[in-house]
């Protein structure tokens, strides 16, 4: 049993109340996207019935409130990860826009023909397509750390790729295909010894453990929001001012201007410069608030409670399921299980497990690459939230063995 009143989390999220397909919904694709908290639900809705106008510049009342809330989220987003200074939160509108951003901006300031950008091979392809189109537009190398049998990186591998020819490290932190947890202290230090900056993809991160930049020490650190608990089409690019203040800018428009002329323009200082727009205002501030109402959990417990529940489905699922296959068993991975089934193919068991109220991920996970290695083209996912019970991966492993029955 879990080290925290479950039934009161549960409590907190409307959604799980739900029923679908005349079943009540068991909720298991969060590591695609989480449910959302009643505080983070309220926060939004409030904003818009009381608040709503555009962001700076506006003298009148509600543009002030506005741009307060605004910025009291990046203030938020600031302790949540323990960055040296509001400067350095980057609002985006995902830990995709955030990659895209740094490729664009900080690689093609700095980077030129022959320099390495190293990857793992384990990368969402939003930690691979952008390093791709740099490649295209700058002539770099792309070089890629492979992994082992049991999907955890291969750190002899690194060590040897890990040369003073890359540049950058652009990796993983947990991993959402296999859910391995990579070595990210290690990684950054070595990186840095080799005098190569490190991006970390702390996408699948951040909804599970606390996260601290400056302990890290990363030089850039990305991530979602609707990952941890807050809305979509907002994230964070956290990056060292240094970084940034010497980073030209990626978008133009407007607010992220200092003068205009047709002749010339200057540009506005950090976070500004990078935040071209109008920004999403709403979701900043429900993110601010998915930030504080993580910060006031004990995430110890939950990370706990979630290991609990994948050792649980984990076990479930080898005996129940004879011909089972689990993809990736790194040690002390997060609470990720991706699986094939002898016989049924990923897309029907999805279709299938959905018909009894189960919601869970098929296909590639956007991470074509790492399934390919390990010779599939399709798993089917189960991901775990603090939220979810015992009971429902009961139900879980009972629907799969129904499904198999139907299928095989
Ligand atoms: N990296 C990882 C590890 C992810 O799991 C995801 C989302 N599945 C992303 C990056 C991209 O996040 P988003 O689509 O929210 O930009």
């Amino acid at each position: 049993q879990p080290d925290f009143d479950l039934q009161a989390l549960r409590a907190q999220f409307p959604i799980l109340q739900r029923q679908v397909n005349g079943k009540p919904l068991v909720y298991l694709d969060n590591a695609a996207t989480c449910q959302k908290p009643l505080a983070v639900i309220e926060a939004m809705d409030q904003y818009y019935r009381q608040t709503n106008a555009n962001i700076h510049r506006g003298l009148h009342t509600l543009s002030q409130e506005a741009t307060d809330a605004h910025e009291e989220a990046r203030g938020k987003l600031q302790k949540f990860i323990n960055a040296a200074s509001h400067k350095e939160i980057i609002f985006t509108r995902g830990a995709t826009e955030a990659i895209n951003l740094v490729a664009q901006s900080w690689g093609r300031a700095n980077l030129k023909a022959g320099d390495q950008v190293l990857v793992s091979m384990m990368e969402h392809h939003a930690n691979i397509v952008p390093w791709q189109q740099l490649r295209d537009q700058l002539g770099i190398e792309l070089k890629v750390i492979p992994i082992l049998e049991n999907g955890s990186l291969d750190l002899q591998a690194f060590e040897e790729l890990m040369t003073e020819k890359v540049k950058l490290l652009a990796i993983t932190q947990v991993s959402n295909a296999l859910g391995t947890v990579n070595p990210i202290t290690q990684l950054v230090r070595q990186a840095h010894d080799k005098g190569a900056l490190v991006l970390v993809d702390g996408a699948q991160a951040v909804p599970h453990q606390a996260v601290d930049v400056q302990a890290l020490d990363a030089d850039f650190y990305v991530f979602s929001g609707h990952k941890m608990y807050g809305p979509t089409g907002i994230g964070v690019l956290y990056g060292k001012e240094k970084l940034l203040e010497a980073m030209p800018p990626w978008q133009g428009g407007g607010d992220m201007i200092d003068i205009v002329t047709f002749e010339k323009t200057t540009y506005a200082g950090l976070p500004h410069k990078f935040e071209a727009g109008t920004p999403a205002i709403a979701e900043a501030i429900g993110l601010g608030v998915a930030a504080d109402w993580m910060l006031d959990l004990e995430l110890g417990k939950l990370a706990a409670w979630e290991h609990a529940l994948l050792d649980y489905a984990t076990e479930q699922m080898q005996t129940e399921l004879p011909g089972l296959r689990i993809l990736g068993e790194a040690p002390g991975k997060a609470a990720v299980i991706s699986f094939v089934l002898e016989g049924a193919h990923a897309q029907d068991l999805g279709l299938l497990t959905d018909q009894l109220g189960i919601a869970i991920r098929t296909g590639h996970h956007c991470a074509m690459p790492v399934l390919h290695h390990l010779g599939v083209d399709a798993t089917a996912r189960a991901s775990f939230a603090a939220y979810n019970t015992l009971e429902e991966v009961d139900v879980f492993v009972a629907g799969l063995k129904r499904v198999r029955e139907m299928l095989v």
